[in-house]
């Protein structure tokens, strides 16, 4: 219900950072500093009337906290005028986000399209799920706008799409895609976790519907789950907000308050995230026994022009692939002192995953190697350590 309520004050003359730091703030009587969490399920009402006008919607008020709730209408305000968006809605973890996404618009007999360089979940609800419901998916090779062409020829309600890609870092471009789309009549679902709000803006080149997981860079913390869908009004009046609201994928107002506050600073810790993963990525390139260092802000990226055009920035990923097999892989990875094994990204502190054995596990070998994930392939998230610690931490496991 007030997924998308006004601020008052300057908000609409603020630039950026003021608006990551003050939008969507909405004081209670008490007239706190920071943001109030407010950890309650319901509301009451004065008066059996008021009830009854609250359920027939006639009163704009707050009924329930699977529908809404002050802290995380907060937080869905001020991710709503980062991205730019009509709408914005938060959920319990990014796979919410775009399972709500993608089911609160499908119904049987319709086709979806997507990338298939996927996070290992997405390709999951495509592959897996989505058709047991009578739902057609065709996966395909995203950064060939005519594999696009042709898979859209046959006509699609929506098509999915993630760039950069997880863990390869492929490039799609979305302005070309969007308008593939577009004359096809299918919306376009962006899951733009990656980049984060900071670096690409999806809805301005063209797309539909953003959906992110808040997990990564938006809490950036390694402290709480959580996702957005961010569209039209709507997109959002005539499927998503009755979809969140009879399934309940809410997000905790205690998650939303610890998010809120990451949006604070996300603007300042991604481009400290960015400039640490070039200088990692630009140092691997130059160490011996690394075949491929992927990372989409270097020149020797297949796509460094498109990404260039695209994004702000590149990341705070940087994939490489390493001489040898899986014992190997595994013999530098458990060298490594101050980068911690865990299969998160886009936390303050450097994390390293082996996607073949962890988060693409799941896929078939064949599938694995069609996207590139090798038993030589490392996924390392760079966080905000100072990055001399990390280079010596990744040199000595080279030479472990
Ligand atoms: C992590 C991630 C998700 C899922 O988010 P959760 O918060 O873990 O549910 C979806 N897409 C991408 C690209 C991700 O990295």
């Amino acid at each position: 219900m007030s997924a998308n309520r006004s601020t008052g004050g300057g908000v609409k003359t603020w630039r950026q950072q003021t608006r990551m730091v003050r939008g969507g703030l909405a004081r209670s009587g008490f007239e706190e500093t920071a943001e109030a969490i407010y950890m309650t399920s319901g509301y009451v009402y004065q008066s059996a009337e008021e009830a009854e006008a609250a359920f027939k919607g006639e009163v704009t008020r707050f009924v329930y906290s699977r529908y809404a709730n002050p802290t995380v209408a907060m937080f869905e305000e001020r991710l709503r005028l980062l991205e730019g968006a009509e709408t914005c809605r938060g959920t319990a973890s990014g796979m919410a986000a775009v399972f709500a996404a993608l089911m609160c618009q499908l119904k049987a007999g319709d086709r979806v399209v997507s990338s298939r360089a996927l996070f290992g979940s997405c390709h999951y609800i495509i592959a897996e799920i989505l058709p047991r419901y009578g739902i057609e998916t065709q996966l395909i090779d995203g950064r060939d706008l005519s594999a696009w062409e042709a898979a859209l020829a046959g006509g699609a309600r929506v098509i999915f799409l993630e760039t950069p890609s997880n863990p390869t870092l492929e490039i799609i471009d979305l302005a070309a895609v969007c308008e593939l789309a577009h004359k096809a009549g299918a919306s376009v679902v962006v899951d733009n976790v990656f980049a984060s709000p900071v670096l690409q803006q999806p809805l301005q080149l063209g797309a539909d519907i953003v959906v992110y997981s808040a997990t990564k860079h938006i809490d950036g913390q390694g402290r709480t789950m959580g996702g957005a869908v961010l569209g039209t009004q709507q997109f959002h009046d005539d499927h998503l907000n009755q979809f969140l609201r009879h399934t309940g994928p809410s997000m905790s107002p205690f998650n939303a308050w610890t998010l809120v506050k990451g949006l604070e600073t996300l603007e300042m810790r991604m481009a400290q995230h960015c400039a640490n993963a070039r200088e990692i990525a630009e140092f691997l390139e130059s160490q011996s026994g690394i075949k491929r260092v992927l990372y989409p802000g270097l020149d020797s990226h297949p796509q460094t022009a498109l990404a260039r055009r695209q994004m702000q920035d590149f990341g705070s990923v940087v994939s490489f692939e390493i001489e040898g097999d899986k014992a190997r892989a595994f013999r530098f990875l458990n060298a490594l002192r101050l980068i911690d094994i865990s299969n998160n990204l886009g936390d303050a502190k450097s994390l390293i995953t082996h996607p073949a054995t962890t988060t693409h596990q799941r896929l078939k070998p064949e599938e694995r190697a069609e996207l590139g994930i090798g038993d030589d392939l490392m996924r390392l998230s760079v966080g905000l350590e100072d990055p001399a610690d990390l280079k010596e931490d990744l040199s000595q496991a080279f030479n472990a």
